[in-house]
């Protein structure tokens, strides 16, 4: 049981469609998710309506289905894109549908699928979904990021309980780092929050670094060279219509673009990484020139190798984000096999595309304009875990003063 589950839920569906998506009067968000995650759902879809959205559209998932098609299906289906998918999300551009997502399935659901059938249908998707992603990474309309327990989900976070016990001890992990105490007050609270991330990424945009160094007794040792005019976000961001919006839910993390050719050394993962429903076990990168030129896992190496090689831009960076190692998230001492989790409890990188809104003006260029300011260019987005304990970056200013970013794994400002 968890305590005052009716109203934390409550409180939950209105931080993530108040100050997540913050739904305008007269626009018509998604909302996709998991079955599994239909009592959340209908309180989102009441607050929205609440908002005075024009109409809400929910697209249900599902694990198990998604499974037995990865497994049965024919292998067509996966190198074809299904015309209606692409004509709604084509329509969903049109009219700038805000979107939010719901995660929470089995981060092993595709264990054992065809590596093959996993990359070719990333390539299919990613394609005939590009034009909408590329405006929402974009930021021309609200996106946002929630969870919802699964039991599986909850049982491999939690694999001394089963069934109810391991959801219940999930939800109060969400609830806890969501900043969700059941006292109404959970938007207040967020706002602050998001107050003092910001302060601390103008900071990061004063000292307009160079480059930075990263260095930990894994054997980390990575440089990233920062483009020209690059800008650190925190906690919440604007459309371009200007409509103040938080990506993901919780946030701690502050981040910006690497220069796509401008990262060289080896970093080593400090998490396991959930990868389109496998995992990925103790890992390391080497990059020459920006360029992912090795990898190495002890489990699940051929699931990274394909999805570094699912376009050109996948084998190189398009996000470095800053979290302290003595953030909320980490501090529960979980590992969530979940990405919107466990990038927020650590310092990370994405290989695949970078966020236009991460450089000045990248938003108003074309695909090649952008690639030319540094900004990376992929229909993947994969965030990995790097941040240690004793994590140190040193950021290198243009006129080549050094500025001790992290020490000891936290901001060292
Ligand atoms: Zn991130
Ligand atoms: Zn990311």
């Amino acid at each position: 049981m968890v305590k005052d589950f009716e109203a934390k839920l409550n409180e939950y569906a209105h931080l993530l469609v108040e100050v997540g998506m913050n739904v305008q009067p007269g626009q018509t968000p998604r909302i996709s998710a998991p079955v599994d995650a239909a009592p959340l759902v209908r309180l989102c879809v009441a607050a929205c309506y609440d908002r005075g959205a024009r109409e809400v559209l929910v697209d249900w998932t599902d694990g198990f289905v998604s499974r037995q098609w990865y497994l049965h299906g024919d292998e067509e289906t996966f190198s074809k894109a299904p015309p209606h998918q692409k004509a709604k999300l084509d329509w969903m551009l049109e009219i700038e549908a805000p979107s939010l997502s719901i995660t929470g399935s089995d981060p092993e659901m595709m264990k054992g699928v065809d590596p093959n059938r996993i990359q070719a249908w990333q390539r299919t998707a990613g394609e005939f979904s590009r034009p909408y992603f590329d405006a929402m990474t974009a930021n021309q309309f609200q996106w946002i990021v929630g969870a919802y327990p699964t039991q599986a989900w909850a049982e491999k976070v939690f694999p001394d309980q089963r069934g109810e016990a391991a959801v219940d001890a999930l939800w109060n992990a969400i609830f806890a780092v969501c900043r969700i105490t059941g006292d109404g007050e959970g938007v207040k609270r967020w706002n602050a929050h998001v107050e003092n991330v910001k302060r601390r990424a103008k900071l990061l945009n004063d000292y307009k670094f160079k480059t930075l160094h990263y260095v930990n007794g894994m054997g980390t040792d990575l440089t990233i060279r920062l483009p020209e005019n690059h800008i650190w976000i925190g906690a919440g961001e604007t459309t371009s219509t200007g409509v103040n919006f938080v990506a993901n839910m919780p946030t701690e993390e502050i981040f910006t673009a690497p220069c796509w050719d401008g990262v060289d050394g080896r970093v080593y993962a400090s998490m396991p990484l959930s990868l389109n429903g496998n995992l990925v076990k103790d890992f390391y990168m080497d990059f020459e020139k920006g360029k992912i030129a090795d990898v190495h896992a002890s489990e699940g190496e051929e699931y990274l190798r394909k999805s570094i090689a699912i376009d050109e831009g996948s084998s190189y960076l398009g996000e470095v984000a800053l979290v302290p190692y003595d953030s909320p998230i980490r501090n529960t001492g979980i590992l969530f096999y979940n990405t919107l989790f466990d990038e927020n409890a650590s310092c990370h990188l994405a290989f695949g595309s970078a966020y236009p809104t991460c450089v000045k003006g990248g938003q108003e260029l074309d695909a090649e304009g952008q690639k030319s300011i540094g900004l990376n260019q992929s229909i993947n987005h994969v965030d990995f875990m790097v941040g240690t304990a004793d994590l140190s970056i040193v950021g290198t200013t243009l006129d080549g003063t050094q500025i001790p970013v992290f020490r000891d794994g936290n901001f060292a400002f």
